[in-house]
């Protein structure tokens, strides 16, 4: 019988989730859409097809995680704002690409560290909201 307790890997972006300083439904919300599970509408829009698939934000493009986190203009203000905090990380990344590269460069605990993972949740969190 095997156990449940069988360890698994961790996946790389744990740290960029999961750190001593998280807010943890803001972290909630960060793991979410980094597995792509977040609620958007052109997933909505396939249980419910009255649903339009447009971001609420802009109502310009479909809204995808791609699109809500770093397409929309919205997003793309907002991340402005933010980008002297965390060294301007995102200027050409792909959302997967951006976790990536947060995830083997953000490592550790220092505070520059857990500002730029506080600034990525808390952003996160509230485009999504
Ligand atoms: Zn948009």
């Amino acid at each position: 019988m095997a156990s449940l307790k069988t360890p698994h890997p961790l996946v790389p972006w744990f740290e960029l989730v999961w750190y001593s300083h998280n807010i943890r439904r803001m972290s909630f919300i960060l793991w979410l859409a980094i597995r792509g599970r977040l609620s958007m509408l052109d997933r909505v829009h396939l249980h419910n097809p009255y649903v339009g698939t447009f971001c609420v934000l802009c109502s310009s493009f479909p809204e995808t995680h791609a699109h809500l986190f770093f397409e929309c203009a919205y997003s793309k203000a907002i991340w402005s704002h933010l980008k002297d905090m965390c060294g301007r990380p995102w200027n050409g990344h792909s959302w997967p690409r951006f976790i990536t590269w947060a995830a083997q460069r953000w490592r550790g605990k220092s505070p520059s560290i857990v500002v730029k993972k506080l600034c990525l949740t808390v952003a996160v969190y509230y485009i999504w909201r």
